[in-house]
């Protein structure tokens, strides 16, 4: 897989932390447009991918692309094109969900940034509590006031780590209209989560890693999902099932 399509490249990839093998050789595209969900068991070395492939930590060998590009000659206004969703919410805890979108989006030159900001705050159901601090917020208020932060300026890649987590069922159902909705707008997503059944569900393309290494890398096309199911058990085991 390596075609012009493609938006993001890794070339033998290794990230070591100490003695720590995080990510071992790991090689694979992704297609502009496509929706990559990122399985495997807990320690598998699945943040630390995201972060490579987000610019947030360098590899410790290895290249990262972003359209043909290499990651670490691009200059900071890059970042405009990504947006994160990960374990830290990256919100000022002080200043409301509105105060913290009008930030993020002064900060990437959005447009009618109020305009914006409220639309997005109705998104996530967070609009009748925008003028509060966020620090009052539940984790699971928290996490979508995370969601809208990472999308308020229209990234063209959209990375999430366990974005599910601490979500009720009906903010679940909200990201997964909200992430199908992105997927229409031509957007490239890479999810990595437990939850295999909306994984599946929603991504073009499917990874397993396992101890820093891609044990399964398929074109969702390609996939049996019930083949895929006992693979997947088999190799995650009980804990990659945890959410
Ligand atoms: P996953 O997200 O799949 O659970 P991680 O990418 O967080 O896995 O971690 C992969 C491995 O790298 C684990 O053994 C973890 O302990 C280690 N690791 C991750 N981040 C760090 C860090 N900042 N310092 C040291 N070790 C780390
Ligand atoms: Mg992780």
């Amino acid at each position: 897989m390596n075609n012009s399509s493609d938006i993001i490249t890794l070339k033998r990839i290794n990230k070591n932390y100490g003695h720590v093998r995080a990510l071992k050789n790991v090689c694979f595209s992704v297609s502009q447009g496509g929706f990559l969900t990122v399985l495997g068991p807990n320690g598998a070395g699945k943040s630390t991918l995201l972060k490579i492939l987000s610019h947030q930590t360098p590899p410790s060998s290895g290249e990262a692309f972003y359209s043909g590009v290499p990651l670490k000659k691009l200059d900071d206004s890059f970042r405009r094109k990504f947006g994160v969703i990960s374990h830290q919410p990256f919100l000022y805890e002080n200043l409301t969900a509105f105060e913290n979108l009008m930030f993020y989006a002064s900060l990437y030159n959005v447009d009618n940034k109020a305009k914006k900001a409220e639309e997005i705050l109705k998104r996530v159901d967070l609009f009748p509590r925008r003028n509060d601090p966020v620090r009052t917020y539940s984790r699971g208020m928290l996490q979508r006031a995370s969601i809208a932060r990472a999308l308020v300026h229209d990234p063209e890649i959209i990375f999430l780590d366990e974005p599910y987590t601490g979500l009720d069922s009906i903010a679940s159902n909200n990201l997964t209209e909200l992430l199908k909705e992105q997927i229409n707008g031509s957007k490239t997503i890479i999810m990595v989560t437990h939850d295999l059944k909306i994984g599946l569900e929603l991504a073009t393309q499917v990874m397993i890693i396992k101890k820093g290494e891609i044990v399964f890398n398929e074109l969702k096309t390609e996939i049996n999902s019930v083949e895929f199911e006992k693979f997947y058990i088999q190799t995650a085991g009980a804990e990659g099932m945890q959410q």
